[in-house]
């Protein structure tokens, strides 16, 4: 129960409240300035609503006086007449801090924001707060209330003479830092940047006004324009959030502009997405993906939280996937239960929807994009695939959302989805076994693909020729892509070019012709290798190729090269990938047809010079060369000159 007493003690209750106040709320000082404006917005809509035609100028002044330590926060709202104050601040903000003790008794760490007690977190800051306040009611008279943090009250006649209250704080000792006018400056865009009315912040503008009078004498601007510009001069605030207009009603421009003013950052973002929900949940937001520059920004995103335009939290990250959390911006949920631990949110079904609802829309945008402008989405995906691929990977719902426009760098020069690759490579069908009258099933993909673009160029050259479209690699997660792909789309497989010698490009037409020793040049030269490397994990493989070009090139097969990487990337060992590996040696290849004269000849050492080369060479298509490596190899090939 409250006693309410007319002597001037607030409340048996309240003899707690305020040691308690400064202990729990230590971290969050800040807010007593979003409790105070949001109370003058609550004030100056009441107001708007009830006299609509009153032609006040709605704004919030702030002032600060530097010699009494205070600041006063002044509104032309309702104000209250003397029973008010005694029925609001006396009594009913009390049972609000009743329930503030209640709830929050063991919880004080986890606290986020926005406690319902409103106008008595002033005194986290302030010694003394004093409130003047003439109600809009005709026949008013003002009030005035003053408290200095006891449970001891005092009221006494107002001096206001306009409708509206005025705030004045008087900051104990540890808060004296408010009286400077670039933290309250900070404080008010941080918290209070949408706050839909004018904040004005009492400051020396006169250079800035004289500026502007030097203007009006050159006639550059009016007297209407003056007085125009001196008003903004004062205000801090943008006073509107564009997430509150309907998106068919926002111009790119406006998107630009927005994002430029809130994050400071002037390159353009990439593209944004503009949430607008009602139901199952209420939300607004803005979400831009930011140009990175470099991998530091990956992790320099940064969403604000708003509840009815204030400012909240910042970098909440629990609504954002994780595999998103470069973007910018900010969403406004009016019914979050703010006065909730982070631990709670993580466990909510409505963040557990929100974050649902992002990847939605990320993949709705990136899916329409697709339909309507390949060309754009295609510079837009080589932009952004180190999050798409990373979405893939950690997120079933984005991957289900957008498998099918996931799309690959290809030899032909543009980027092609799955099913493109398979329409334009039939592969080929399996055999019908005899009797059996069940449909055919449809054949499996597979998938070539290169490690890049320039890596084993003359072996990509050579299957390129053949008509084979290969896709390139193009980002560092790609492997582990291919594999996901692999468990989820059936029938569709990958292997990188080198992992297998491809049907096409052998010459099986030519028979091989076995000399009198019972052997075929291919026998031969298998010798010849095997003897001139010198080398157990090098298995050799001769193979008459299409091609004449190249002399050799290395086979690594598929399962063994991705365990080998994956392995690599887990524990950065500097293991040697191809330290097991095959050689296919090309009998088509002059200098290999020249090794089979020099063994008539007996050269055996030239041999082995020559074999070495031909590996280093096969070699050199795979990797770069260590120094040690570049210097044997620089070594060898001068021998080999003294050949010629
Ligand atoms: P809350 O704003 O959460 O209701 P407060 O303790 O901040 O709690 O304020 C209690 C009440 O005092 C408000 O509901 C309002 O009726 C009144 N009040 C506070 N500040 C103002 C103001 N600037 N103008 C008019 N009324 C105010």
């Amino acid at each position: 129960m409250t006693k309410k007493t007319e002597n001037g003690i607030l409340s048996i209750h309240t003899e707690n409240i305020f040691p308690i106040i400064k202990k729990w709320l230590y971290s969050e000082h800040d807010i007593f300035l979003r409790e105070l404006v949001s109370n003058a917005v609550d004030a100056m809509q009441k107001r708007q609503a009830i006299q609509s035609d009153s032609g006040i100028e709605m704004k919030i002044e702030i002032s600060i006086d530097k010699d009494k330590k205070s600041m006063q926060i002044i509104d032309y709202g309702i104000g209250m007449t003397r029973d008010e104050v005694k029925k609001y601040i006396n009594q009913i903000a009390f049972s609000g801090a009743e329930d503030f003790i209640e709830k929050f008794k063991d919880k004080q760490s986890s606290i986020i924001g926005h406690f319902g007690l409103g106008f008595y977190s002033s005194y986290m800051v302030a010694k003394h707060v004093t409130i003047d306040t003439l109600s809009y009611k005709a026949n008013a008279k003002p009030a005035f209330w003053e408290c200095d943090g006891s449970t001891e009250y005092k009221m006494d006649e107002g001096k206001r003479t306009e409708p509206g209250t005025t705030v004045t704080v008087y900051f104990n000792e540890d808060s004296e830092q408010y009286i400077q006018e670039t933290k309250i400056r900070e404080i008010l865009q941080k918290y209070c940047n949408f706050t839909p009315f004018p904040i004005e912040l009492d400051k020396d503008i006169s250079s800035e006004v004289k500026r502007l009078e030097e203007e009006l004498k050159e006639e550059k601007i009016t007297q209407e324009e003056l007085e125009e510009k001196k008003k903004k001069l004062k205000v801090v605030n943008q006073q509107f959030a564009l997430w509150n207009k309907r998106p068919s009603d926002v111009t790119d421009e406006e998107y630009k502009d927005f994002y430029r003013e809130l994050f400071h950052d002037y390159e353009e973002p990439l593209f944004w997405l503009h949430l607008n929900v009602d139901y199952p949940f209420n939300l607004k937001g803005i979400l831009y993906f930011p140009k990175l520059k470099n991998e530091l920004d990956m992790h320099r995103g940064k969403v604000n939280l708003y509840c009815n335009n204030v400012f909240v939290a910042e970098n909440l990250k629990d609504f954002i996937p994780e595999f998103l959390t470069l973007l910018k911006g900010g969403i406004d949920i009016p019914d979050i239960p703010l006065n909730v631990s982070r631990s709670f949110l993580q466990q909510d079904k409505t963040v557990n929807k929100i974050t649902k609802y992002i990847i939605k829309k990320l993949a709705d945008y990136l899916k329409k994009l697709f339909e309507e402008d390949r060309d754009k989405f295609a510079k837009l995906w080589d932009d952004i695939q180190v999050f798409i691929k990373y979405g893939i990977l950690t997120s079933p719902e984005f991957f289900d959302a957008i498998k099918d426009v996931v799309v690959f760098k290809s030899s032909k020069g543009d980027w092609v989805t799955i099913n493109e690759y398979k329409e334009r490579n039939p592969q080929p069908k399996p055999e019908k076994k005899e009797g059996e009258d069940e449909p055919m099933p449809t054949p499996d993909t597979k998938i070539y693909y290169s490690a890049g673009e320039n890596t084993h160029v003359t072996y990509l050259e050579m299957i390129k020729e053949q008509g084979i479209e290969v896709i390139h690699t193009t980002a560092p997660l790609d492997v582990h892509v291919f594999q996901h792909l692999e468990m989820r789309l059936p029938g569709v497989s990958f292997a990188r070019i080198d992992s297998e010698l491809n049907n096409l490009l052998e010459d099986k037409e030519k028979a091989e012709i076995v000399d009198k020793d019972d052997k075929t040049e291919g026998d031969k030269i298998k010798e010849i290798f095997e003897a001139g490397l010198d080398n157990k994990s090098v298995t050799i493989e001769p193979k008459r190729l299409k091609s004449d070009a190249v002399p050799a090139m290395i086979i690594f097969n598929e399962h063994m090269r991705r365990f080998q990487e994956m392995n690599m990337m887990m524990k950065d060992s500097g293991m040697d990938m191809l330290a097991n590996h095959t050689l296919v040696v090309n009998l088509e290849n002059k200098a290999v047809k020249k090794l089979l004269q020099l063994q008539g000849l007996g050269k055996t050492e030239d041999i082995g010079s020559i074999c070495l080369f031909i590996h280093q060479l096969a070699l050199l298509e795979q990797k770069k060369f260590s120094g040690e490596e570049l210097r044997q190899f620089t070594a060898n090939a001068s021998k080999i000159l003294t050949l010629i």
